[in-house]
Order: structure tokens, then sequence, then C-alpha cells
């Protein structure tokens, strides 16, 4: 039996029960675990058959650049966690975010996003869409005025990030979709370092939301893959330009994917609390100058946060009380945290945040963007909370004592 887009009749249930069911309807054999569906191309029973695959939109068994049985599973799921109809899925999170934007954009269209953005989206926004003749705005993201008097008649798109690199700074959501919608701007939040289940920002009126798979919803490091969840006739049309472009999950990741997500709301918990307790650890550490975490009532969009956020999530920046040497003696200290970029995983990671941009800014772009020498970005994962503490606790002492 094949049971392709079967309408969800099953009453909404909690998203932890979401992360395990919601693709219930997208079940079409005996396994309780599905298949990896390991291939480029599926067969038609018939010519009519055949006709429907390759004529109807996002068909989930045609050819596997149009779609996936088991991208149709992470689809359903985590467009149900973000209460929108549809949802894609794509080979990365800047495939995602990049064929978005190209689906919704043409050339004399004008753009108003952040100054501070995931720099690949900065990439795109500053550097590529104007090689395609459309213009773009960054706008201080704290400020939902500055959002509106960078509007112009041919805005077409608002591109949100919330909480931001690196001082996870967080932007007014419901603000902005009340500025963007009585005038018929898109908008486009990227909720990755939120993940679906501390924010919906569909919830507060944006019409699509971007994620990084490659971070929570997949939770182990091992994979990349994005995803866009919007209202259908948004996803047909992000469909076709994707289609295009190819920025194609492949079934072994989609399958890890699927795999992660249902451990996603246990994870979160976790994390949420974890980072939760060590930014507070941190915060009161003799060795901490600050703390930028958005849960902690000393972050300055701590009441706003509190609105739109029902955790926290993952990411820590933290100042050292020292300078270049002690930072990078920390980093290099810390047991439990590997150095390695990315977040929302199982595993705790750390980095030097200066270290991190140097390929990218000099040292005065860096102040400007709001990054110390003396900052690292801590992605705090699932490991025991007094073991962390101890570690980081350790790791200062070690970096605070001369070489
Ligand atoms: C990682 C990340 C991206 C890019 O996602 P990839 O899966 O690495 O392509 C985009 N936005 C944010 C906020 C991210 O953290």
């Amino acid at each position: 039996m094949r049971v392709m887009d079967t309408p969800d009749e099953d009453p909404a249930p909690h998203p932890d029960t979401v992360l395990l069911h919601g693709d219930r309807a997208l079940h079409d054999d005996a396994a309780l675990v599905p298949p990896i569906t390991y291939s480029a191309t599926f067969l038609a029973r018939d010519e009519a058959d055949f006709g429907d695959m390759a004529a109807r939109p996002r068909h989930p068994r045609f050819y596997t650049r149009y779609g996936n049985p088991l991208h149709a599973r992470v689809a359903r799921i985590v467009a149900r966690l973000e209460g929108t109809t549809d949802a894609l899925v794509m080979g990365s999170g800047m495939g995602a975010i990049s064929t978005t934007a190209l689906a919704l954009l043409e050339a004399g269209d004008h753009v108003i996003a952040q100054s501070r953005h995931y720099m690949s989206t900065s990439k795109l926004v500053e550097e590529l869409l104007p090689r395609f003749g459309v213009t773009a705005t960054v706008v201080e993201q704290t400020d939902p005025a500055a959002f509106e008097a960078a509007i112009r008649p041919e805005t077409r798109l608002i591109i949100v990030e919330t909480p931001a690199n690196p001082t996870l700074v967080v932007t007014d959501l419901a603000g902005i979709a009340a500025i963007a919608r009585p005038r018929g701007i898109l908008t486009i939040a990227d909720n990755t370092f939120a993940s679906p289940l501390n924010q919906q920002p569909h919830r507060h009126g944006i019409d699509i939301v971007v994620h990084s798979a490659t971070k929570y919803l997949g939770g182990h490091h091992d994979l990349m893959a994005g995803i866009v969840c919007c209202d259908a006739a948004l996803a047909e049309r992000i469909w076709a330009t994707h289609v295009t472009l190819g920025s194609v999950l492949s079934p072994m990741d989609a399958w890890l994917l699927l795999r992660g997500l249902r451990t996603l709301s246990l994870r979160v918990e976790r994390i949420n609390r974890n980072a939760l307790a060590l930014a507070g650890f941190l915060e009161a550490h003799p060795s901490v100058a600050r703390v930028h975490y958005p849960g902690l009532p000393s972050h300055p969009q701590h009441a706003l946060a509190q609105r739109q956020m029902s955790g926290y999530g993952a990411v820590i920046a933290v100042e050292i009380d020292g300078g270049h040497a002690e930072t990078s003696r920390f980093v290099s200290a810390l047991r439990l945290s590997s150095q390695a970029v990315s977040l929302g995983g199982v595993d705790s990671l750390a980095v030097h945040t200066a270290a991190m941009w140097a390929g990218t800014m000099n040292a005065a772009q860096m102040a400007r963007a709001g990054i110390p020498v003396n900052m690292v970005r801590m992605s705090v994962g699932v490991e025991h909370i007094d073991d962390l503490k101890a570690d980081v606790d350790r790791a200062l002492r070690d970096a605070m004592r001369s070489p």
C-alpha cells in the first residue's frame, strides 16, 4: 500500500509525541523503523501512475532530488513542531536558506537582514544576492524600528535569526511580523539556535522558518541537513527552485536525521537545563568577566527571550577575565568540551570566538561585531552538569595560572 500525503487525522499531540509518531501516516510497510530508501528513482505501477509521479509537485516517490519517503517523514515531523502545514528537507542549512532566498527574489528586489547573522547568510545577503541585482540593507537586530525604517517600495523579504551569534542577541519575532505582514513583505526566521522545541517563529507571525538540521535536529554532529517550514503555496514555490538548485539530502543522512529527531525533546530538555546551570555557574565565577545567555536575567533582552522562547538552548558566550592568551589556554584546557565548530549536539563544544572569525574579519571588524578577544562560545551537550562545571572550573584555573 502506498500512503503519501494522507492528511493527519489524529488530534494534535505534544511535541514529544510528534517526534515519535508524527510521521505515522507515512508508514507503508511492516517495519517499525523505516528502511533507508536508498534509491535515486522510483517505480511507477503503470503509465497513469507515472504521469502522476512526474506531474505532482513534491511527490515523495519519483526521483530523489524531487523528494524521498524519508524526506517526507522528516518534513512532516518538523512542520508539525513549527506549526506550519509543510516543510522541505534539503542537503544543508545553507542549502535551505539560499534556495529559499533565490526562490523568492528577483533582480530589482530589496532585502532587509540583520547586521549579525550566521556568516554564510551574511555573505548570501551582502555578496551573492547583489550579483543578481538584489539589494540589501542590514540593520541592528535588537531594534524593530530599524527594520521598519529600512523598508522601501521594492522590499520583498526580511531575514531574521534569533538568538544570533556571537552574543546571542534576540530579535523580536512578533514585532518583525507586525511590520512585514501588513505590507505584504515575506519574512524568514533562521530558528537554528533555538530549535523548534524552544521557539516557533511561525506562531509569532513569521512566514518561513529555516533550520540547519545539522545542529539540534540531527543532534549527534554526524550529518548535514537543512529544513524550510512554511505553508503549501510557499513550499511549492521554493520546491520548484530547489529542484533546479539541487541541494539534496542523501537518503542515509535523512534516515540519521529521522533517528536523531526521535530523541530531540530529551536532548533539548537536558541541554536547556545544563546550559542554564552552566551559564549561571560561569557568571558567578571569579575568573569570568561576562556571560551572554538569553536565559540569564543579566541578558539585556531576557524579557523578550522569555516572551518568545520556552527554553534557551545550548549556546553560551563567555568572556573570561583575561586576554587572548588566557582565553586560548582556557579553550585548550577544557577536557569535556571539544574544540570544534557547530552546536546543538550531544557533545559539548567550545571555540575561541576570535580564532573562529580570524580568517574573515580583522581586529576592527571583530570589535564592531562585538567579538572581544576574551570570548569563548560554548555549545553545551548532555553530559552530567557536575562534570561540566568541574571541567570549566579547572580549565579556568589552569588558564589564569601564568604559563
Ligand atoms: C550552522 C548554521 C547554518 C548553516 O547550516 P549548515 O547545515 O552548516 O549549512 C545556518 N544558520 C545557523 C544559525 C547555523 O548555526
